[in-house]
């Protein structure tokens, strides 16, 4: 049902067998106004299966409502490839029109540097109001999803509407569905330990990243049976000849790679709950390597030793943790790289931030 003219306070509403949806008078590709329409019409919809057939409590437990329906909504406009839009129907006219993946605009929206309130918490007893309810909720079961598997948490979410349509399921009850049907209750768990019943700010950062060459030091060594004692002047001219030898055997040699090893250093910082990670690094002979970190302490130096220099270190290359404060901190490069500003995009923050409070109105 589209609300009459001058009855825009009736849009966007849930009610028994039927819902509002947005009244627009122009709807265009790629505008703002096209996005909202196909968010809220998903979003009223949706509502009748977790409110309404599930039937749980909206106000004791609403991140079951209108956290899970916030999370299958945007799950499936990400599926059907619908982008978050921003612009008015004249800028779309101009060609400007930016679209940007729906679970990272929502992640821009959730209290994620401090937040106050559980996403299990009820509906009235909050400081930061009603709104996290919805973007936590989704960010953070966007996350698991990330970690246990899509195919598992549609199983586990299936499985969970067909124990507990018409019966009223708590919170307790969907942690148990998931824990049981992707056979992941540690994770399930956890989260729910750290993210639901409590929150938790996640904040991972690389603090710094080192590649050194490791060359020869001066110093009294053995040479032929006799003691040498080898000056800085004395290292300078072998490390020069050394080169010079390896450039001529290895000609298309890229930068980064020579006759002396490397030692490169990351280390990572951990300012907020512990997160299982994955700390990418790439070297300039275009191999990379991957660490775990998986323990519970607030920073980690890793190290390798290997035949090129590292030029970046990324943390959560798979993007698993949208609830982390910033993602602009998981990466650092060692040569300025413009394909590493790739990873998300800087300017995105800015027209994010203009999507919410654009959103906020509607
Ligand atoms: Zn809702």
């Amino acid at each position: 049902m589209i609300p009459p003219y001058n009855a825009e306070e009736a849009a966007g509403m849930e009610y028994p067998t039927f819902f509002t949806a947005e009244a627009y008078a122009e709807v265009e590709p790629r505008t703002a106004n096209q996005f909202a329409l196909a968010f809220v019409t998903i979003h009223e919809f949706g509502h009748g299966y977790f409110y309404g057939i599930l039937a749980s409590n909206e106000f004791e437990e609403p991140m079951l409502d209108e956290g899970l329906n916030e999370y299958w909504n945007l799950r499936m406009m990400r599926d059907q490839g619908q982008l978050a839009y921003v612009a008015s129907p004249l800028l779309a006219r101009l060609g400007f029109a930016p679209g940007y993946p729906v679970f990272d605009a929502e992640r821009t929206g959730t209290p994620r540097n401090d937040p106050a309130d559980p996403p299990g918490q009820n509906a009235w007893h909050r400081l930061q109001d009603i709104g996290p309810v919805y973007s936590r909720t989704a960010t953070l079961m966007r996350d698991l999803e990330a970690r246990i598997g899509k195919a598992p948490m549609e199983r586990a979410f299936r499985e969970y509407y067909r124990r507990w349509k018409f019966r009223h399921p708590s919170i307790a009850d969907l942690r148990e569905t998931l824990a049981e049907v992707t056979g992941q209750r540690a994770v399930i768990e956890d989260v729910f330990a750290r993210q639901v019943y409590a929150v938790a700010r996640i904040d991972d950062r690389i603090k710094e990243v080192t590649s050194t060459e490791q060359l020869p030091l001066p110093g009294t060594r053995m040479v032929n049976g006799a003691w040498v004692d080898e000056k800085q002047v004395d290292v300078d001219r072998q490390v020069e000849a050394t080169r010079k030898e390896w450039r001529r055997a290895h000609p298309h040699a890229r930068d980064g790679t020579g006759p002396y090893p490397y030692r490169t250093e990351v280390t990572v910082r951990r300012y907020g709950a512990p997160v299982p990670q994955t700390l990418l690094v790439k070297f300039a002979d275009g191999s990379a390597e991957t660490a775990r970190w998986d323990a519970d302490e607030r920073w980690h130096t890793f190290v390798w030793t290997k035949t090129a220099r590292a030029v970046s270190a990324e943390l959560d290359p798979q993007r698993q943790h949208y609830l982390d404060t910033s993602k602009l901190d998981d990466g650092r490069t060692l040569d300025p790289d413009p394909s590493a500003s790739r990873r998300w995009g800087l300017e995105f923050a800015a027209v994010a931030d203009y999507l919410f409070a654009l959103l906020a109105t509607l």
